[in-house]
């Protein structure tokens, strides 16, 4: 919907107010987007500031972007009666989550609750306390170690999470199929024991046909369902900046459009859902410790909020911190959003290797934690020596996955795949490569004696594969490991390789012979999920602890309640859509 179409007739029409009588109502001040003054000094920019040559309007609730996260607090406020003007910057609604996989991780949900199966506050807050804050962990606290703060975000997600998901389930904006039953990312026998539940909390969208759904039909229906609520929703619509009251309060937001710069006040809040900084090279460079090659997020998130939160005094955490996923550097160098993450290794006659030619993680664990091993440090030398890595593999891997990313339908069909005949072609074509890539890499280079090492490590990944026990790194003893490939890379009929699986199915040994195929991955992201620290409200919170009225906050432009965890596939939109809800009842004084 633009901005010159008509409201749904059954909501309150929006007030065109003059500029005037929006001053005198709200006392507005504008906060410069880009500074990051406190809110007294922007009161004084505000006197000097003009940008209006647009129109003014106002709205109950002011939601920033348009994927889960601001869609779900614009839906919530809207059946609470709100009128609310949704601003997106792009020329499409959605988001990154409209390309995602759709699933959402909701603890306790309806699905749990249908089928017997007991998921109960505490086990679960502590599964989520030490896999985000191990450091701190402390299961005798009633805290479980945690500050306050932190603990209550925690249990917020569990407390509103699945009556989120019944709510708006009830109000037609999800609808949700039954847990898939993958296992989440740490099961029985790790991180204690606490997480009780490894099944079941995932759940997919379910289309109107019967079928699974993924990101785009969670976003459509939504979509739909806010335009049905009466929410406008106006796509083109970039936020520049926060106003702020003499006291500190957030009243409204100013925005390019189309037709001009244009001022939205907010009766009752304004919700940022506008996603992270992935495409904010300067940011990146701020914050993150390490390379970040590329995501696969939509382009249009450069972390606006860090600058506006920022000019309004709010304090930032996990700002070294992502979803992240392993990335082919070709593509991430090629292109400006990754069209897909290599979220698993696709096969078994198949490792990863450092620039060392060391094996360093179990290739079969979840793609946040095995980027998190790219990430290590080497004191000795000094070097990350995992930040690029080769995932090498033989024929009959690249046949028997083909069409799997990041392998083409045609073993070489990708200009990013590296073949040879035997293994030092490989390495010496790998090589040339790497040299190619230097601008965009610091230079890295494989290590002298890498093809000796890469042989002896293959060897060794062979004995491995004989016995089916991989002493290295347990590849094949999670259930993850196993349930979860089939799910990211399909074994293909291939005649000739059909009898071929080892006593673990993630092993296999590669072959004797080549042809070999490399392709050089570096850590992504999904996206950002640093910014603005959030109470259990929602609200955004400044250096002392005490919430900026009317400014609220969920999914990616936020510090993650998760911290640098990835509970499970479908968290991130999980605590999206839960924190959209619970800011939008806040503001409109239900929660
Ligand atoms: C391929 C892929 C698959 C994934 N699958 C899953 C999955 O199955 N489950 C899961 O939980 N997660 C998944 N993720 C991650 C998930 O998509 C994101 O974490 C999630 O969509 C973030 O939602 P959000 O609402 O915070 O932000 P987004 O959906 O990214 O929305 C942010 C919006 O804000 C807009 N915006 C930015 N700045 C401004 C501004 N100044 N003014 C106005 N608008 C602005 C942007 O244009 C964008 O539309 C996947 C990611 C990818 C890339």
């Amino acid at each position: 919907m633009t901005d010159r179409q008509q409201q749904p007739a059954e909501l309150p029409v929006a007030s065109r107010v003059s500029r005037r009588g929006f001053l005198a109502a709200g006392g507005v001040a504008v906060a410069g987007a880009s500074t990051w003054a406190s809110a007294a000094e922007a009161s004084t920019q505000a006197s000097h500031a003009d940008p209006l040559n647009g129109e003014m309007r106002v709205a109950d609730i002011v939601v920033v972007g348009s994927g889960a996260a601001a869609t779900s607090a614009a839906i919530t406020a809207a059946i609470e009666g709100a009128h609310v003007i949704q601003l997106e910057k792009a020329p499409i609604t959605g988001g990154t989550s409209a390309k995602s996989g759709g699933g959402i991780w909701i603890p306790n949900n309806f699905w749990l609750k249908e089928n017997g199966i007991d998921d109960p506050r505490t086990p679960f807050l502590a599964y989520c306390a030490q896999y985000s804050f191990p450091h701190l962990f402390d299961a005798a606290s009633p805290t479980f170690g945690l500050d306050r703060n932190s603990f209550e975000l925690i249990a917020a997600f569990y407390d509103n999470a699945s009556p989120m998901l019944d709510w708006l389930t009830k109000n037609g904006a999800l609808k949700m199929g039954k847990g898939i039953g993958l296992p989440d990312f740490y099961d029985y026998g790790v991180l204690d024991g606490w997480n009780r539940v490894p099944r079941g909390r995932g759940l997919f969208p379910r289309r109107d046909d019967g079928q699974t759904g993924f990101g785009a039909e969670l976003m459509r229906r939504m979509t739909e369902r806010a335009a049905a609520l009466g929410v406008e929703t106006l796509t083109e619509h970039e936020v520049l900046g926060l106003q702020a009251d003499a006291s500190g309060a957030v009243r409204g937001v100013d925005v390019r459009s189309p037709g001009g710069t244009m001022r939205f006040g907010a009766r009752r809040g304004v919700i940022f859902g506008t996603g992270g900084f992935t495409y904010n090279r300067a940011l990146l460079n701020l914050h993150m410790k390490e390379p970040v090659f590329g995501g696969c997020g939509v382009p249009t998130n450069t972390g606006d909020f860090v600058g506006m939160a920022g000019a309004v005094g709010a304090k930032f955490g996990n700002m070294a911190s992502a979803w992240r996923s392993q990335i082919v550097l070709e593509e991430a160098l090629q292109y400006v959003t990754v069209p897909s993450p290599m979220w698993i290794p696709p096969g078994d006659s198949m490792i990863m290797v450092n620039r060392h030619g060391h094996r360093f993680v179990n290739e079969k664990r979840n793609y946040h934690d095995r980027s998190r091993a790219q990430l290590a440090y080497d004191a000795n030398v000094p070097e990350f020596p995992n930040q690029i890595a080769f995932v090498i593999y033989d024929q009959r891997n690249a046949e028997l996955y083909a069409g799997s990313h990041p392998f083409p339908n045609d073993p070489t069909g990708s200009d990013y795949v590296i073949k040879a005949e035997d293994w030092p072609s490989l390495v010496a074509a790998i090589a040339a490569r790497l040299k190619e890539l230097g601008s965009a890499t610091g230079g890295i280079s494989l290590a002298p004696d890498f093809g000796q090492v890469l042989e002896t490590t293959v060897s060794r990944f062979n004995g491995f594969a004989q016995t089916g026990l991989d002493s290295d790194f347990g590849r094949g003893s999670f259930p993850y490991d196993i349930e979860t490939a089939g799910s990211y890379a399909a074994r293909q009929p291939v005649a000739r390789w059909k009898d071929t699986v080892g006593p673990n199915p993630a092993l296999y040994p590669i072959a004797g012979e080549g042809p070999y195929y490399a392709i050089i991955v570096g850590p992504g992201t999904l996206d950002t999920n640093g910014g603005p620290v959030i109470d259990k409200h929602a609200r955004v919170l400044r250096h002392d602890g005490t919430p900026i009225d009317g400014l609220y906050g969920a999914g990616n432009c936020i510090a993650s309640p998760s911290h640098d965890a990835y509970y499970a596939a479908g968290v991130t939109l999980g605590l999206g859509l839960t924190f959209g809800f619970i800011a939008a009842r806040h503001a409109m004084g239900r929660g």
